[in-house]
């Protein structure tokens, strides 16, 4: 039996989906131990086996080294577990720290949920490791504390349970043939959620699903200048990324351009992703090489230090 096909099949869905999955991985209450490393000084060793055995930052001040997707962080904060307007799920990952700008952004942010979208609360997904720095499984990004997930799901009115936070499944915003929301999910409170993090000066993009983006077009009233930082991207059926810009004074931090200033409604502008090609992309002939993960000596050179450093008192 040629089961070729298959693999193949399973191949570019696992690439395409990689982020599809995340906010739907479960957790476990009781995670196994990582196994300890045979040889931290082999030159090949993936830099995510060192960042995701660190349980606590480094005991340094705040320093955001690198790129979105190639850095680390020191001095990073933990996002309370449970806040009056927020709850942090997947905790058995260890993802809720971020840069203290951003740990106070989804605060304020939780609050406008509460208050002006009419959510009990925001249900907060995957942010970084505590010193960040490439994952084990999952994003590419998220690695100096500057990216959050929210769920596009919105907090229940109690509090969940240890293990309901790494069992319970966020909703599919996506109707299935993905060319739009589906209505019977979507709400006019799901872009006030939205539109609140787009509005905070220092959000630099949102991802969304592309079918989100069109509702979004759709829908908004009023001033649209917000519209212009939320954008297309692959998965994202569940959650919405936020990412804030290079916090003032972090000289060491990477910035990535502004997006264009323009709403990003056009019919133009979304075509690329309702296309079939897109929406239904064919295998590729010959199955992409997996990556070598990347090194420790591919990343900023400071990340070694914060790596190295003892962990911050508790
Ligand atoms: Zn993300």
């Amino acid at each position: 039996m040629n089961r070729r096909p298959i693999l193949l099949l399973l191949m570019s869905a696992a690439v395409v989906c990689a982020t599809v999955a995340l906010a739907q991985d479960k957790g476990s209450v009781d995670p196994k131990p990582l196994p300890p490393l045979a040889n931290l000084n082999d030159p090949k060793l993936g830099a995510k086996e060192l960042f995701g055995r660190k349980v606590l930052p480094a005991a340094m001040r705040t320093r955001v080294i690198g790129f979105y997707a190639k850095g680390c962080i020191a001095g990073a904060e933990a996002l309370p577990i449970n806040g009056e307007s927020w709850q942090v799920m997947r905790l058995s990952r260890n993802r809720n720290w971020a840069h203290p700008d951003l740990v106070a952004l989804l605060k304020r942010l939780a609050d406008k949920a509460h208050k002006d979208a009419g959510w009990p609360g925001i249900l907060v997904g995957d942010m970084s490791q505590p010193r960040g720095g490439p994952m084990l499984t999952g994003h590419a990004s998220h690695q100096v504390g500057l990216d959050a997930d929210i769920w596009l799901t919105p907090m229940p009115n109690r509090q969940l349970s240890r293990n309901e936070r790494e069992e319970m499944s966020a909703i599919m915003m996506v109707r299935a043939d993905r060319l739009d929301i589906d209505p019977k999910a979507w709400t006019p409170n799901h872009l006030a959620v939205i539109r609140a993090a787009a509005q905070e000066p220092s959000v630099q993009r949102i991802f969304v699903n592309a079918a989100i983006k069109k509702a979004l077009c759709r829908e908004a009233k009023g001033d649209r200048n917000w519209l212009s930082k939320v954008r297309p991207m692959y998965g994202h059926d569940y959650h919405f990324h936020l990412r804030i810009k290079c916090p003032p004074g972090s000289s060491e931090c990477e910035s990535q351009p502004e997006p264009s200033a323009d709403e990003g409604c056009s019919a133009g502008d979304l075509a690329y992703w309702f296309k079939d090609s897109t929406i239904h992309p064919k295998p590729p002939k010959v199955p992409p090489k997996p990556k070598p993960p990347m090194t420790l000596a591919q990343l900023p050179a400071a990340c070694r230090q914060i790596l190295a450093a003892p962990d911050v008192r508790q």
